[in-house]
């Protein structure tokens, strides 16, 4: 098994450029890099797409960013073939992100929603135009209202952080995840907790996705369409713009 990653949009979802090492070029045209700022696919966000810059200018495009290994620790950076660098070779890594900020903005938006929404999710997928998220509930919401509530928690323009506490710390105080509707992975040690609002008054649950800094910054969003998918399943569509824009 290759070397761990070092995974940086951890740590800053805003780094749309950065320099790595080459460490390994797999069979199939995916490299493996020493560190890297693309997401790799992951609890409902897709990975991240962009290009990758070589000392002499040319790129190689990353049509695709996934995980290696069950663990999540390597990463492979998705190509079409073509002219592939060699192990040890520096790259310049660009991501698309014009597409990633818009997966940020709306996976923000998802939270937004988890908040306002708060029964048990069964499902999420993150995307640049629409998302959704599937709730455990059986009554019908109103989608104007929903809109409404996710676009205060917007307006009023709330922080958002991450921070890391221990299983240990988390079992003795289990408010600390204030989402009751996600249920945080065992077994890792640390869970990393997204957090919203000032001291996390608003939200705070587990997750490994990338997220806008300020609630402001997810801009217009609202609710396109909330289908019965069961008897006691809805599925919501989140979209950009006003709602009176759909
Ligand atoms: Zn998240």
């Amino acid at each position: 098994m290759a070397d761990p990653t070092e995974q940086l949009f951890a740590a800053d979802a805003y780094l749309s450029t950065v320099e790595a090492n080459v460490v390994a070029v797999d069979g199939d045209g995916a490299i493996l890099l020493d560190r890297t700022n693309f997401y790799a696919t992951s609890g409902g966000q897709p990975g991240d797409t962009g290009f990758l810059e070589r000392a002499d200018g040319t790129q190689i495009a990353v049509t695709g960013t996934v995980y290696g290994d069950p663990s999540k620790s390597v990463i492979r950076h998705l190509t079409g073939g073509g002219v592939l660098p060699e192990p040890g070779e520096k790259l310049i890594l660009h991501i698309d992100w014009e597409r990633r900020h818009k997966l940020m903005r709306m996976h923000t938006a998802c939270h937004l929603l988890s908040v306002v929404c708060p029964f048990p999710i069964t499902g999420a997928s993150v995307g640049e135009e629409e998302s959704r998220v599937d709730f455990d509930m059986a009554d019908a919401p109103d989608k104007a209202e929903i809109t409404s509530q996710i676009m205060r928690l917007v307006s009023e323009n709330h922080p958002i952080f991450t921070r890391t506490i221990q299983e240990s710390e988390l079992e003795a105080n289990p408010g600390l995840v204030k989402s009751k509707n996600v249920r945080p992975p065992r077994g890792t040690g640390s869970i990393r907790l997204v957090c919203i609002g000032d001291d996390a008054n608003v939200d705070s649950q587990p997750c490994g996705g990338t997220h806008v800094t300020e609630t402001g910054e997810v801009g217009p969003v609202h609710i396109g369409k909330i289908e019965k998918k069961g008897r006691e399943n809805r599925r919501f569509r989140i979209r950009f713009g006003a709602l009176d824009s759909s």
